[in-house]
C-alpha cells in the first residue's frame, strides 16, 4: 500500500472530483457535512476513492427512478481513535434478505451488474484495518458507514 494522510474532506473532494459531475447532471442533491476537526487518515488514496466511488456509484443506481434524489455525507468522530464516514441516499433501500450478503463478490439485483463493487469496498476497508455496515435509513434509502482508523493509531 502507498499510504497518505489526509483530512478526510480531502478524501471526500477527490472523490467528487469522479463523480460531482454526474450527480449534479443526474439532479441529486448532494449535502456534505464534517464533523472530523482536525483528523486525518491513512489511506491508499487510489483505493479509498475507488471505494468511495463504488458506494456513490451503487447510491446513483439506487436513486435513478426517485425524483429529488438525495446524497448525504457525514464525517463524524468514532470511538477508539476512528472516524465514520456515512453515505446515505434516499434511493428504495436494501432488501432484508440482501443485507447479510449485500457485501459477498457476485450478489447483484443489477441485470448487467457484476456484484463486485461492495465486495471491493469490503476488501479495501479491511484492509485499512476498518470495518463497514450497511444499513437502511430510518426514513428510508441505504446507508453505508465506514469506520476507519486515524492516522496514527493503531490498526
Ligand atoms: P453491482 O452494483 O454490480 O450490482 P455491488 O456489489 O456494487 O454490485 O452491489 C451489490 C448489490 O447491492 C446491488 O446490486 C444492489 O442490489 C445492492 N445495493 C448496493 N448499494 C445499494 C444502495 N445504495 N441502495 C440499494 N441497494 C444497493
Ligand atoms: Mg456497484
Amino acid at each position: 500500500q502507498r499510504t497518505s494522510e489526509i483530512r478526510p474532506a480531502e478524501l471526500v473532494a477527490r472523490v467528487l472530483g469522479f463523480c460531482g459531475e454526474e450527480i449534479a447532471a443526474r439532479g441529486v442533491a448532494l449535502e456534505v457535512e464534517d464533523r472530523s476537526g482536525e483528523a486525518r487518515l491513512a489511506v491508499d488514496l487510489d483505493q479509498m476513492v475507488q471505494a468511495f466511488l463504488n458506494l456513490i456509484l451503487n447510491a446513483l443506481d439506487a436513486m435513478a427512478g426517485v425524483a429529488g434524489g438525495r446524497l448525504r455525507i457525514a464525517i463524524a468522530p468514532a470511538p477508539d481513535k476512528a472516524l465514520a464516514v456515512t453515505v446515505t441516499d434516499n434511493g428504495p433501500g436494501i432488501a432484508p434478505d440482501l443485507l447479510e450478503r449485500i457485501f459477498d463478490p457476485f450478489v447483484t439485483t443489477k441485470q448487467t451488474g457484476t456484484g463486485l463493487g461492495l465486495a471491493t469496498v469490503f476488501a479495501i476497508v479491511e484492509s485499512h484495518g476498518g470495518w463497514i455496515e450497511a444499513r437502511n435509513a430510518p426514513g428510508g434509502g441505504a446507508a453505508f458507514e465506514l469506520t476507519l482508523p486515524l492516522a496514527g493509531a493503531p490498526a
